[in-house]
């Protein structure tokens, strides 16, 4: 059995410290990974102090994952040993219903299998994500990264890149539509990233002025402080779409304030709170209010190759794991530039 080192919490008050555990040996059609970077999600941060409850501890958090392929069983077709794999928040799934058959297996009827804190459908364990030196994953669910892109900012691609790049493509974003993105954090500025690169008019919403040149950077037409209520009024019912990646409770209202008539504003940001509602501002346009999670193995591998073709990746500040327990503050304080990676040579 390959033994495995990583960092876990032991319960919803520690702190994440070394952890070893044992993963079981590549089944025929499964791959070891060798993890070269592990990104930093606030997901793991909500999971980590089970703040969406149902956090089954230890846990080793980590879904943004690129690595280099160790082993392969013999009906491994996909990978060379020696070669590069991905993985992201998708672990298994039945592989049978209609979604999994699309290849839409975050929808899988009979529930996806994440790359953390879910039960494994081989043997029955808890799943241990990525800040670890290893991951044993069927192929089906791992990706090919585009050779030209820097490895350590393609890792966040993993979950914060398809978590905007689906419901982007989804709501059709492009050009002469009018997109706002709230939020410039992991997830905000790789929706922002992308809804530029789709040709759409972006504005970029923010509670953090600060980060004002950063957004015009990555792309953004206009920025938003959220807070300023004048600033917000001058874009009343002049939205397409809103893309919310916001990771703490707010009022979703000034927002919905701003969509056009038949205009969606997608949540993909989770809080541990559900927020209060007007809904006269959705009757009053006949908007919609939706969800999106992450993305399925097919559309994944699509925005891969998107990256590669255009050269867009994650704005990363590549840390050793010893420092991921102060990452975690630092998303709380919203001082993110604009992912953390885990440089997982750093795991002695
Ligand atoms: P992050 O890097 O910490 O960024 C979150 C950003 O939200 C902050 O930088 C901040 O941007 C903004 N924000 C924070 N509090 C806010 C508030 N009260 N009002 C408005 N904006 C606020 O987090 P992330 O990794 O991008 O994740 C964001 C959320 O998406 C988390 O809840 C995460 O669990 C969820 N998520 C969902 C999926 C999915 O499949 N749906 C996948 C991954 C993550 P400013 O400083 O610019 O205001
Ligand atoms: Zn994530
Ligand atoms: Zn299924």
């Amino acid at each position: 059995m390959p033994s495995s080192k990583g960092y876990a919490a032991l319960n919803a008050q520690s702190p994440l410290a070394p952890f070893s555990f044992d993963r079981r040996e590549p089944g025929a059609s499964e791959i070891t990974v060798e993890i070269l970077y592990c990104g930093v999600c606030h997901s793991d941060l909500h999971q980590v102090r089970n703040e969406w409850n149902g956090s089954r501890y230890p846990i080793v958090p980590g879904h943004e994952i690129v690595g280099r392929v160790t082993a392969a069983g013999n009906s491994v077709t996909k990978f060379k040993v020696g070669g590069i794999a991905a993985i992201g928040v998708i672990v298994d799934s039945c592989r049978h219903c209609a979604p999994c058959n699309n290849g839409e297996e975050h929808f899988c009827v009979e529930g996806m299998t994440e790359t953390y804190n879910s039960i494994d459908r081989v043997d029955g364990s808890v799943t241990k994500g990525g800040y670890s030196n290893n991951y044993v994953v069927d192929e089906r669910f791992a990706h090919h990264v585009p050779e030209n892109l820097d490895l350590a900012a393609v890792a966040p691609l993993l979950c914060a890149g398809i978590t905007t790049y689906s419901p982007i493509r989804h709501w059709k974003v492009g050009p002469g539509k009018k997109v706002g993105i709230i939020g410039l954090g992991g997830l905000g500025h790789m929706g922002l990233k992308f809804a530029h690169s789709f040709g759409a008019h972006v504005v970029q919403f923010t509670t953090s002025l600060k980060k004002r040149e950063d957004a015009l950077r990555l792309g953004a037409d206009e920025v938003v402080l959220s807070t300023d209520a004048d600033a917000m009024k001058a874009h009343f019912k002049s939205f397409d779409f809103i893309l919310d990646t916001a990771s703490a409770p707010h009022s979703l209202d000034p927002y919905t304030d701003l969509l056009k008539q038949d205009a969606t504003m997608t949540l993909v940001g989770l809080p541990e709170k559900a927020p209060v509602l007007n809904v006269g501002n959705l009757i009053s346009r006949r908007a919609s209010l939706a969800g999106s999670m992450i993305g399925g193995m097919t559309e994944t591998q699509q925005m891969l190759e998107y990256c590669g073709l255009h050269n867009i990746v994650s704005d990363v500040e590549v840390i050793p794991i010893q420092q991921v327990n102060e990452a975690f503050e630092r998303l709380l304080k919203q001082d993110v530039k604009y992912r953390f990676v885990i440089d997982m040579s750093s795991l002695k």
